[in-house]
């Protein structure tokens, strides 16, 4: 599937993947959807807007921005209704309440019309300016182009390292490749958006779903910029939560890891078991070894209480998809322009 961006034009990945693309006419321009998930974005919606439209009446395509207030509890669904008054081209989703990112993206996904849909972040630290070259790897016959951060401006070392270090774990373990310091910004076709969405798990981490529909991709080397205004909604707790999800939902490791530990440490124990019986025999048995007992008795609880929560992530986790609740609900939806010309189409054609 995705290859390194270093792969040189003739390289034998490159040739293969050349073959499996079907690619459209050089002057080809899709009906395109931006879809941005936004929670608590007032600072930055307006500048969002302005910016986006301008680089979308430049390509010159049929466009939508749909916008999905993920339970915003300052300004923006009121600055989105306005946008939206004004702006045939927006569309509004407004969520029951906050949901998350990541599902807030999925009903974004779920109710864009466009033939391809480019993801952005309502902060502007994805550059709409790049959806020209974008639509140059659809004409290539890319399915899916995705961005891949350069470097990260304006974020903490600490953020950096963890980010890294959670890009090498995953990628170890996780049997599907999910490409490095690539975010939810990308451009997809609507066959992409069409799998993707059927795949409903409360437990979405969207960059492994990403990865796991496939589909010829291609990576675009972009500078992400820092955030034009306002914070960001993650800390360290919700990204040790997001990895842990990505873990958990993309590999089943460390279940197995539980197990070969216990296998070890009982093996071991069992060693040493036997020594302590043939130290006994030799040299009788005066009342000692009891920091050794500790040891072990302490050293196996936690080996113990560790694998346990570990199956307990999991099993929380299936317990959550049994449910099969909905993802999210949605309050309301203020349709756009190529919204409704789309779905009157398909009505008269059905
Ligand atoms: N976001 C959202 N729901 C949330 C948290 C964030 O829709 O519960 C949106 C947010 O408005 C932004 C995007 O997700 O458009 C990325 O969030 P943020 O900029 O806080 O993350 P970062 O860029 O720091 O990873
Ligand atoms: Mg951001």
């Amino acid at each position: 599937m995705t290859r390194g961006p270093a792969a040189s034009a003739d390289s034998p990945a490159t040739l293969a993947q050349r073959s499996r693309l079907s690619p459209r006419a050089d002057d080809a321009l899709p009906s395109i959807s931006i879809v941005a998930p936004a929670y608590n974005e007032q600072e930055v919606i307006v500048e969002f807007h302005r910016r986006v439209s301008e680089n979308l009446r430049a390509i010159g395509a049929p466009y939508e921005l749909v916008l999905v207030n993920d339970g915003s509890s300052d300004q923006t669904l009121a600055l989105m209704h306005a946008l939206q008054a004004d702006d045939p081209q927006v569309m509004v989703v407004d969520l029951s309440r906050n949901f998350g990112k990541e599902i807030a993206l999925s009903a974004g996904l779920d109710h864009c019309s466009g033939e391809v849909v480019v993801v952005l972040d309502a902060d502007l630290q994805d550059p709409p300016e790049l959806i020209p070259e974008m639509l140059e790897g659809w004409r290539e016959g890319y399915d899916v182009i995705y961005g891949v951060r350069s470097d990260r401006e304006g974020e903490s070392w600490l953020k950096k390292t963890t980010a890294q270090l959670f890009y090498r774990l995953i990628g170890s373990v996780s049997r599907v490749e999910i490409p490095r310091d690539t975010g939810d910004f990308r451009l997809m076709t609507r066959r992409v958006v069409r799998e993707l969405s059927r795949l409903r798990e409360e437990h979405r981490f969207m960059k492994g779903l990403f990865a796991w529909v496939g589909f010829p991709s291609r990576p675009l080397i972009y500078r992400r910029s820092p955030r034009l205004a306002g914070v960001t909604k993650w800390n360290y707790w919700k990204l040790w939560n997001l990895a842990l999800e990505g873990i958990t939902s993309f590999t089943i490791a460390p279940l197995k890891i539980a197990s070969y530990l216990g296998i070890s440490v009982a093996f071991l124990s069992l060693l040493y078991a036997a020594f302590v019986i043939w130290k006994t025999l030799m040299y009788g048995d005066p009342v000692r070894g009891y920091p050794s007992l500790l040891v072990a008795v302490l050293f196996l609880g936690g080996v113990q209480l560790i694998a346990v929560g570990v199956l307990g992530e999991y099993i929380g986790r299936i317990f959550n998809e049994v449910k099969g609740r909905p993802l999210y609900l949605v309050n309301r939806i203020l349709p756009s322009h190529l919204h409704t010309t789309m779905a009157a189409a398909a009505r008269d054609s059905s």
